[in-house]
Formats: structure tokens, C-alpha cells, sequence
């Protein structure tokens, strides 16, 4: 993990790049050298939407052998030209401009070669000229939801444009204040760090901009994009935001919302360059005994500059498991179910590859996938955590419980989870104790998925069960520079995860659960642990509708909760008797003789019997295939064509990406939307309908 770690870290790869092509090519090079693949007389890399990669996809259910290639697709992106922040004096005169460059690193060449390569600005970005506005720019601090719903909301409020900056105030107690020193000789925030970052609409749709819905090919044809901002935004460094922030007046020094105004007016410009812009997404395939069912394992490769946290320490540990897989391969293994596994690009530009792959594919995707398994980040910090469709729950807290603690003799990977980083002197900010305690209670539960990542288009409009997993950081660890010049090798290894077990770790863990959801019989979904969580969403809107006097009765989805319940409680009988009944049954099987005409001898006589083991065994084969089907509907039975009133994009009545959060995850969205956004009682009444009728319709679906 470490050698890979450096060779992707320590060069930039922004979507689109020379290096992102050349480090897909990396990849498929590394499929076929672990999967034994023979390198075509050509290079495999496919246009979206021709022949050959539609044929590539579609084909798996037909491979006989490993196979391996890279789909493109072309979204709109874009890239910066110039921008300015300033501020200017009574005659329009420049009175400070902004150093919008990072400051680098002098002991890490890299991060002093490549500072100013990827320039700090956000995706995506309406051109605007260089202009002067005359109305609000509105400054902000990251955190909290996903930026760039900090944009829309400040651009539904009118405002004409949106600075965001990272708030030492966030970094837990390693900060100046408190006596760190800052990075690249300490711990602490650097204060020039910038994060930069996609500000699309998370929570309207995620992907290529033009194109929602549907795949980015060459020639598609793109509608106005309606999930990226009207307004240009800027991400700033601490460093800049104190001297907007002084020039707002001394009460802002406290920091809290004002709403006060500069006196001097602030330039700010941004100029983009919006384009169609390729992007490669590396696909290998390892056919299994089981033709229609398929465990997909992504993770994106892109990064905004070099990303050795987001998301090479991902990529670094799927390298792993893939080199896992290229041995038990060599020794003979055959998986019984496939196994795809993606290095998505364009993550960072808002979920585009994946979000692209799952458009061009969701009826395949839908028939043959029976779960995703998701990694992007997996270390930035000491503190383990998975968050997961329900049914998968048990399996990730199994698996974690049988993987030794990457630090501590004893322990295991689940007992990471409270983990709490290396930095402990100094004065925590009580109310970010308490926020962060709040926030990540200690229970053993693993929380729904959100947004923010590529399991998004899989598990919301799809309706694949679908894990996330990541170390991340604590208020005491060393602070993490998301998304800027120091999210680097040379910081993974002094402060992230010296000697990298960490990224073992998630290998480890990713291969365990990979592999039970692979070769299990029976796959390891726990429908009825969701069902049961179902009580826990329902007893949260049930409480929000009381807390808004809403008039709203849930007893009809009470009624449909309950019979989703019984109807998985049999399901659990019947996979369990058809998972007996096979193994019996493959017991008994004759072993076929090895010499070829005593074989043909052999199956003659075995037609004949009148009781043919084969067939009886065919039919319990069946019965098995079966219930692992009904599994498989349980996350699909929340799928609504109609989709989330006003983001239609989004099709899971059981959980969406807030609204208004982006990262966070809603439960019973649609009902949650109508009463508090909408505020509107008979609309959420009509919700809680739909939502009840679709899972008597998942009810009769899992019964046996
Ligand atoms: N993970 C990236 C981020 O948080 C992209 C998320 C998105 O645009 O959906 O910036
Ligand atoms: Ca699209
Ligand atoms: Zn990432
Ligand atoms: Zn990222």
C-alpha cells in the first residue's frame, strides 16, 4: 500500500489530466498483470455508448476469463483561467489583493513543485466576465453541509457571490492557538491550506451537469445544466479570510454570524473554461460460477492535486485487495459470484464517472448487482467508521471484529472506531466538544450513506446495498488539509498513518467483506436488521411531524413497516432451509469420473436415474438463487420511477442525501422534504402514503 501510495501521491491527477489518463492505464495494467489478463494487440479504452464498450459491460455475464478495459466519458468540466480576490479603496483603487497560492511545502518537493499547479477554485462555475460586483459577496466557513449548497443558498438569497474558507476554529485542539505549530512543521492547519472543491447541486443530482439522467457520451445531447451555480464562488485560505474578516469590523472577530457588510467593496472574479472534457474509467471483470450476480468494488482515482488522503489512500488499499485477488486467482480460485472492480475519474467534479457508468448501465446494473461496496477516502486520521445500507450492517461489524487493530496488540478494527488521535495538551473549544460529541455518538450502529461519493447513483437511484468506510480524523488528530496541496505523501506518512497499517486495515476489511459477499451461499444481506431500522426512520419523522403540529397519520406506514418486518422474518427462514438443503444436496453429489468417455458413460446413466441427484441438486441451486434474489430486492423495493418531488433524480424513498445537507443522509426523504421544506401537511400525507405502498409491494415481494 505504501509503494503504491507514492507512486500515484506524488504527482498531480486532476480529472482529465495527462496523469489521470496515464494512471488509468496504470491500473488496467495492474488488472492485467494481477488477473492474468493478456494485453490486447490494442489498447482497450472505450468511447462510451460504441460497441465495444457496451459490449465490454453487457459481456460479463459471458466471460469465461478475467478481462479488463477503460470506458470514457464526456462530461461538461471545467478549468480555471484567472481570479482575483480584492478589496478596494473609496476611488476603486486596488487596496489588497488576495495571494491566492498556497504556500507549499520547502521540505517536500513535490508540494513545492506542483503548489500553484492545480489553482485553488471550485467546480463547477458559470463564466462570468471580470467582473466588479456591486451587491453582496457572501464569506463564509467550510463545514456543516456540503459547499455547494452554501452556494445555492446564498445564491437563492441573492447574494452575487460566495467566498468559503476553512475556520482553524474546526481543527479540533491541534491549532495555533493552542500551541501546535503549523504544517509542514507541525500538526496544525497551515493557514495559505485552500480546499478546494466540487459546489454542483449534490442534492438535485450528481454527475456530468448536462446530462442528468443519462450518460455523457460524445454525442449526447446536453440540456442547461441546472445543478451548478448562477453566482461565482472562491474557496480561501484562513490566511485571506482574516483580512476580509477584519475588514468586516471587530465584532466579526468572534466570528459568529453577523451579517454585517464591508465598508470597501471586494472584487471578485473567476474565470472558467467550460468544456467537453474526457474521462477514463479503469474496469476489470473476474467472471464467477453465477452469471447474473455481480459484487462491484470502486473507488475514484482522481484528485484535485495530489491527494494522498482523497483518494490515493483508498486506491492505494483497493491495490491491495486487488493483488489479494490476482492470488487467490493464481491458486485456483473461482469466484461464485463476479466481481467488478472500477477506478472511477471525476469524483472530485461532482460523482461524475460512476455517476456516468451507473446512467449508461442502470438496467444491467440493477439486474446483476447485488451490492456495492464503496471506498474513497480510507485514511486521513485515527478514527474508523462504515456507514452502509442496513443489511449490510452485521457483515461490516463481523468482519471488523475479526480484523486486528491496525496500532494496538488485542484490539480489533471495530474497536478503532473510538479511536480518538495522538493530540490530547491543550484547550479543546467546549462547544466543539460537545458538537462533535453530538454528532458521533458511540454507538455500535452504522449509520445510512448520504452523498458525497461514489455509492451515490448505485444506492439512490439504483437501489444497490451499498458500504462506505474511511479512517478520518478526530478534534485530536493532526489536521487534515482536505482537498489542497498538503494532502500529501510526505503528510500521510509523518502524521496520517506512519508505517501504513492503517490502509492495511481497510484492505484487509474490504477483502473480508468482499469475499463473504462473493462466495457465500447465501448472501450476507440482513434484510431483516433493515426492516427493523425501518421503526428507527419512522419513529424520527414521526417525531418531527409532532415537533411541526403536523396532522400527518402514520399508521398506514406503521401497518406497512410491520408486514415488511414478518415478510423478511420468513425470508430469513427460507434462505436459511435453502441453504441447507444445498449443501445436503451438493454432499451427495457423485463425483464425475476424470476420463472423458467414462464421463459421457457417467452422465448417460445419471439422465437415466429416475431420481437424478443433479437435478434435484439443480432445483435446490435455484431455490438458492432465489432467495438471494429477494435479498437483493429489499433495497430495490424503495426505488420509486417518480422519483423525490423537485429532485426527481433521487429515487429511494428510504434514504437520500439532505436536502440541505448534501453529505448527511435523510431518512424517509420524501416525507421529510413535504413537511419540512415544503411545510406542507397534505403533501407529506401523500408521502407517507407512496412510501407505505411501496413496501407492501416489497412485502409481497419477499414472501416466499
Ligand atoms: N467528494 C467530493 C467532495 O466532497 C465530490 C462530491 C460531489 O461533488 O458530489 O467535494
Ligand atoms: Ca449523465
Ligand atoms: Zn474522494
Ligand atoms: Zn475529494
Amino acid at each position: 500500500a505504501l509503494a503504491a501510495s507514492r507512486a500515484y501521491a506524488t504527482h498531480p491527477h486532476i480529472a482529465s489530466s495527462k496523469e489521470d489518463f496515464e494512471d488509468s492505464l496504470v491500473i488496467l495494467k495492474l488488472f492485467q498483470d494481477e488477473f492474468d489478463i493478456p494485453a490486447p494487440n490494442y489498447l482497450p479504452v472505450f468511447p462510451a455508448g460504441t460497441e465495444a464498450s457496451r459490449s465490454a459491460t453487457l459481456g460479463i455475464n459471458k466471460l469465461k476469463k478475467p478481462s479488463a478495459w477503460v470506458d470514457v466519458y464526456y462530461p461538461i468540466m471545467n478549468s480555471p483561467l484567472d481570479r482575483a480576490l480584492q478589496i478596494l479603496d473609496d476611488d476603486g483603487a486596488v487596496a489588497w489583493n488576495a495571494d491566492l497560492v498556497e504556500d507549499g511545502d520547502p521540505a517536500d518537493p513535490e508540494a513545492a513543485k506542483y503548489k500553484d499547479y492545480i489553482p485553488t477554485f471550485p467546480w463547477p462555475e458559470r463564466r462570468r466576465g471580470g467582473v466588479n460586483f456591486t451587491g453582496k459577496i457572501v464569506l463564509t466557513r467550510y463545514g456543516g453541509i456540503f459547499r455547494g449548497l452554501k452556494i445555492k443558498g446564498a445564491q437563492e438569497l441573492g447574494a452575487v457571490g460566495v467566498l468559503i474558507y476553512s475556520d482553524p476554529r474546526d481543527d479540533g485542539v491541534v491549532t495555533v492557538d493552542n500551541g501546535y505549530v503549523a504544517y509542514p512543521r507541525g500538526p496544525a492547519r497551515n493557514p495559505t491550506s485552500v480546499q478546494r472543491g466540487s459546489v454542483q447541486f449534490i442534492s438535485l443530482y450528481p454527475g456530468d451537469p448536462a446530462t442528468p439522467g443519462y450518460p455523457a457520451y460524445a454525442n449526447a445531447t446536453r440540456t442547461a445544466a441546472e445543478n451548478i451555480p448562477k453566482i461565482p464562488s472562491l474557496p480561501i485560505s484562513w490566511a485571506n479570510a482574516q483580512r476580509l474578516l477584519a475588514e468586516i469590523g471587530p465584532e466579526s472577530k468572534s466570528r459568529k454570524l453577523t451579517g454585517k457588510s464591508s465598508k470597501s467593496i471586494i472584487k471578485l472574479v473567476n474565470h472558467v473554461d467550460n468544456k467537453v472534457m474526457p474521462i477514463w474509467n479503469t474496469v476489470a471483470a473476474i467472471p464467477g460460477h453465477i452469471k447474473n450476480e455481480t459484487v462491484l468494488i470502486g473507488c475514484h482515482r482522481d484528485a484535485w492535486v495530489m491527494g494522498a488522503g482523497d483518494p490515493i489512500s483508498g486506491t492505494a488499499s483497493l491495490h491491495e485487495v486487488i493483488r489479494g485477488f490476482g492470488v487467490l486467482l493464481k491458486n485456483g480460485w473461482k469466484p461464485l459470484r463476479n466481481v467488478v472492480i472500477i477506478s472511477w475519474d471525476a469524483e472530485e467534479y461532482g460523482l461524475v464517472g460512476s455517476t456516468e457508468w451507473a446512467e449508461d448501465f442502470a438496467e444491467w446494473i440493477g439486474e446483476n448487482i447485488v451490492t456495492y461496496i464503496n471506498l474513497d477516502v480510507s485514511v486521513t486520521g485515527s478514527q474508523w467508521h462504515a456507514a452502509a445500507s442496513p443489511s449490510l450492517a452485521h457483515l461490516i461489524r463481523k468482519s471488523a471484529l475479526e480484523i486486528p487493530h491496525p496500532t494496538i496488540h488485542g484490539k480489533t478494527l471495530w474497536d478503532a472506531q473510538f479511536d480518538n488521535g495522538p493530540y490530547h495538551e491543550g484547550e479543546m473549544d467546549a462547544e466543539f466538544a460537545a458538537q462533535y460529541t453530538a454528532s458521533h455518538p458511540e454507538d455500535t450502529g452504522i449509520p445510512p450513506l448520504g452523498s458525497g461519493s461514489d455509492f451515490t447513483a448505485f444506492l439512490q437511484r439504483i437501489g444497490i446495498a451499498s458500504m462506505d468506510q474511511s479512517f478520518f480524523g478526530t478534534p485530536h488528530d493532526a489536521v487534515y488539509h482536505y482537498h489542497s496541496i498538503y494532502d500529501s505523501q510526505r503528510w500521510q506518512e509523518i502524521f496520517a498513518d506512519p508505517g501504513f497499517y492503517r490502509h492495511t486495515a481497510v484492505a484487509k476489511h474490504l477483502g473480508l467483506v468482499a469475499l463473504r459477499l462473493i462466495d457465500s451461499i447465501i448472501l450476507p444481506l440482513n434484510t431483516t436488521q433493515y426492516s427493523l431500522e425501518l421503526d428507527s426512520y419512522l419513529s424520527s419523522i414521526e417525531g418531527l411531524a409532532q415537533s411541526l403540529d403536523s396532522s400527518v397519520d402514520f399508521s398506514g406506514l406503521q401497518t406497512s413497516v410491520h408486514k415488511v418486518q414478518e415478510a423478511s422474518l420468513e425470508l430469513d427462514v427460507e434462505k436459511h432451509e435453502a441453504e441447507e438443503k444445498f449443501k445436503e444436496l451438493l454432499e451427495k453429489l457423485p463425483k464425475p469420473p476424470t476420463d472423458p468417455r467414462a464421463f459421457i458413460r457417467w452422465i448417460k446413466w445419471l439422465l437415466r436415474l429416475r431420481n437424478n441427484p443433479i437435478h434435484q441438486f439443480i432445483k435446490a441451486a435455484k431455490r438458492v438463487q432465489k432467495a438471494n434474489s429477494k435479498l437483493v430486492a429489499f433495497e430495490k423495493g424503495f426505488i420509486s420511477e417518480e422519483g423525490i418531488k423537485d429532485r426527481e433524480w433521487y429515487r429511494h424513498l428510504g434514504v437520500a442525501p439532505g436536502k440541505w445537507l448534501g453529505y448527511g443522509a435523510t431518512t424517509f426523504p420524501s416525507i421529510y422534504d413535504a413537511l419540512v421544506w415544503d411545510k406542507n401537511a397534505t403533501a407529506a400525507q401523500h408521502q407517507v402514503d407512496r412510501v407505505s405502498k411501496a413496501l407492501d409491494k416489497l412485502s409481497d415481494v419477499l414472501k416466499p
